[in-house]
């Protein structure tokens, strides 16, 4: 950049004081940083808010907003703590590259996204989970829409991300004492959210206003800066609201399936109204999951109005420009509306498009002539998107066979379906010691390489001793955690003194640790390791060879079989042998996860397969050199190549009876434990570093963490999708 042409500083100046980065005081500063989620991958500024007050810190769900508005009438005495722990040169250095990301262009992005630059991809989802601080996310889908955000921030991929802002989150989850779910919402303070109110021309706040046939439905907008993209999230809490309509967007995934399809509309319809209205003109749409999949017809919507298209033409048009991608093969996990439903909220739209109320039903339809079917919004993703795709390589083989009906004239294996696996955002998953690690070993420009092979190699130079060593610090913290935590809970449900005297002890450091993690929905099978409760009893009660394991994860409020499975577990507590060995951390969230990627020794998963679209929480294990344990499924079924981990059953199920399936599985899960696992984890060499076990860590890190990074998810999206739909390169990867 030129410092003599004043435009463009001025230009300049105007972007920092859009983006508050024109503070001059370390309060500002921070105050600044706080305002941009980026500070949420970032450890050196991280450490800077917990110093302040690590207490406060964790109590206030790591929220620096929060943070510093305890300060705000107070400033001497933040002040006091930064020069009692003479912290003003990291908060300056930490500022100075905030600014530096948000003013620098990325290499990778001056040369590789093209037209993009001139029209940004839109990307929608129904959740986004970028931390623990901003509760507008439920599991996997909205972290991998947070990860991707983050890695298109990073490399420079000029994207703009459109949901829904949920003041009521998804809930909090509480056990009783017989280990029966509780759900309690928070009310999120907006206060305390780095998010601003976008305006409209005037400076008035910005109405979005969506047309049902019973009347208007309005929405606010508000703008979270995620490193160098922007998130706009809708929510409908506003005066001009009829008193029903104001509670439409309170929680995410909560209420009847007539709530679905109204926040569908908001997020789908409102969302293109709201990216209009500040400007946005995208050149790409990227549907994550059906979710979002009225937005094309919005699009289309404003093709036929304001540029003359005929209906075809329009769909011809959003189709080309339009990326869906969809995440389950669980025929439940895809939204369907009635088409009593359907009219009372899309007939103003079928106006709008001039086609029958029928010709829009047929959009969602796989047999659009079929008056008895549904409106699916997977269908009408799928319809409206030149490309798509599902999320490994064994979930495109099973969407291809599930919606080949789509494509009457093809057969199964050419159905235009594509994959791109999930990866994970390695800034936000990696513990801070690996991080030294990684940058004493390798190459100084390892983390922009780090999708090759090549950098990853090197982790084969690491000392056993020290890669060991650096996990057992990890498993330390996390055992703390866990304590914490577990008292916690027992102190909550007025438990004995016994009973919180041994939560604060709970774990041995020494012993095999394994950790399972995820929604408690019923083709995940969180109960397949107590199969054999007598068998469980025995390896966990070895007194050579201990094993013991940590659970989390919620059920949906309305999963009743979910729920039970949660009690099963939690019950275990009472068992006089397994009670010690198993134990329970409430309220799974983006934090919880962080710890037990980091620090368990082994990360078990064991879906009925292939109902596993990808998963993710196994690619952070990846990095944090912790072994999967899984069913080969989903990502890990690309993945493990006999030395990188272990495996649950061969990669077969029964066609038709579940039960055959869960009783291998269940039987190949004890075999592995008992016969490769264990065994391994505990022969040691003369310093106590079980060699083998190690080296396997290595094998895991070499051979995985370059393949499942987002960044690695992120490249093959501009390259398989945005680009051709953004129109500048000719092939068309869809039609393989
Ligand atoms: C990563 C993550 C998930 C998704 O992991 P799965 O392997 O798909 O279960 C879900 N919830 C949270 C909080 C996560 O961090």
């Amino acid at each position: 950049m030129s410092q003599t042409d004043p435009n463009i500083s001025k230009q300049l100046k105007d972007k920092l004081d859009s983006l508050g980065l024109n503070a001059e005081t370390l309060y500002d500063k921070c105050k600044a940083m706080a305002n941009n989620l980026w500070w949420s991958w970032h450890p050196e500024i991280i450490n800077v808010f917990r110093d302040l007050d690590p207490d406060l810190w964790r109590k206030l769900d790591h929220n620096p907003i929060a943070l510093l508005r305890t300060y705000e009438n107070d400033q001497e005495k933040f002040y006091d703590r930064v020069f009692e722990l003479t912290m003003e040169g990291r908060i300056n250095y930490a500022f100075r590259k905030l600014k530096q990301y948000m003013t620098d262009r990325p290499i990778w992005a001056k040369t590789n996204i093209g037209v993009l630059g001139a029209r940004p991809v839109a990307y929608f989802s129904l959740e986004f989970g970028i931390h623990e601080s901003v509760p507008i996310y439920s599991g996997g889908l909205g972290v991998l829409a947070g990860d991707h955000v983050k890695s298109a921030s990073g490399m420079g991929v000029p994207l703009i991300a459109v949901g829904l802002f949920y003041d009521e989150g998804y809930f909090k989850q509480h056990l009783d004492s017989n280990g029966n779910q509780q759900e309690e919402y928070i009310n999120t303070k907006i206060e305390d959210l780095p998010m601003q109110q976008v305006l409209d021309k005037d400076g008035k706040p910005l109405r979005i206003r969506i047309e049902t046939r019973d009347g208007a439905i309005f929405a606010r907008v508000w703008k979270i800066q995620v490193g160098r993209v922007e998130l706009y999230l809708l929510d409908t809490d506003v005066e001009e609201n009829e008193q029903c309509n104001r509670k439409l967007t309170s929680r995410l995934y909560g209420g009847t399936n007539e709530d679905r399809i109204r926040q569908e509309l908001i997020v789908g319809v409102g969302g293109v109204r709201a990216l209009r209205a500040v400007g946005i003109n995208p050149g790409v749409f990227h549907l994550n999951e059906g979710h979002c999949a009225f937005a094309t017809l919005e699009v289309m919507r404003d093709y036929i109005h304001e540029d003359g298209m005929s209906f075809d033409e329009a769909q011809h048009t959003v189709n080309r420009q339009t990326c869906f991608t969809t995440h389950t093969p669980v025929p439940a996990g895809h939204d369907r509306f009635n088409q009593q439903l359907m009219e009372k909220y899309l007939t103003p739209m079928s106006q709008a498009l001039g086609v029958s109320f029928d010709q829009l039903m047929a959009l969602g339809r796989v047999h659009p002539e079929d008056h008895n079917e549904t409106f699916c919004m997977t269908v009408l993703g799928m319809k409206m998107a030149r490309y798509v795709n599902g999320v490994s390589n064994l979930h495109g083989v099973v969407s291809r066979r599930m919606w080949k009906d789509l494509w009457p004239d093809r057969d199964e294996n050419s159905a235009p379906i594509g994959h791109i696996t999930n990866g994970v955002h390695l800034p936000s998953w990696l513990a801070g010691p690996l991080w030294n690690l990684y940058n004493r070993t390798f190459v100084p420009d390892w983390y922009d390489q780090m999708y090759l092979y090549e950098v990853w190699s090197d982790i084969y130079k690491v000392e056993p001793g020290e890669l060991w060593e650096t996990h057992q610090l990890l498993k330390n913290q996390l055992i703390e955690f866990v304590r914490r935590r577990v008292t916690r809970q027992c102190v909550r449900r007025n438990e004995s003194e016994f009973s919180v005297k041994a939560a604060q002890n709970v774990l041995d450091p020494n012993a095999l640790l394994i950790g399972f993690a995820r929604r408690f929905a019923t083709y995940k099978r969180a109960t397949l390791f107590m199969d054999d409760l007598d068998w469980m009893r025995r390896i966990c009660s070895n007194p050579e060879k201990p094993v013991q394991f940590v659970f989390a994860g919620k059920a949906h409020p309305a999963d009743e079989p979910g729920k039970a499975l949660i009690k099963k577990i939690a019950e275990l507590r009472k068992d006089p042998v397994l009670g010690k060995n198993i134990v329970f951390v409430e309220d799974y969230d983006i934090n919880v996860a962080r710890h037990l990627v980091q620090g368990v020794d082994v990360w078990m998963n064991n879906p009925r397969r292939p109902l596993e679209a990808s998963g993710t929480s196994g690619q952070k294990a990846v990095l944090n050199g912790v072994l999967n344990f899984s069913v080969l499924d989903g990502w890990w079924a690309e993945a493990y190549n006999g030395v990188n981990g272990f495996a649950i059953g061969n990669g077969r199920a029964h066609r038709t009876d579940d039960s055959i399936t869960d009783a291998r599985d269940a039987a190949s899960l004890r075999d592995t434990l008992e016969n490769e696992i264990i065994p391994l984890f505990y022969d040691r060499d003369v310093d106590g570093v079980p060699l083998a076990w190690v080296e396997r860590m290595k094998n895991s890190i070499a051979s995985l963490a370059w393949r499942f990074s987002a960044h690695r998810m992120v490249v093959d999206y501009v390259t398989k999708c945005y680009l051709p739909a953004a129109g500048n390169v000719t092939c068309d990867m869809n039609r393989r």
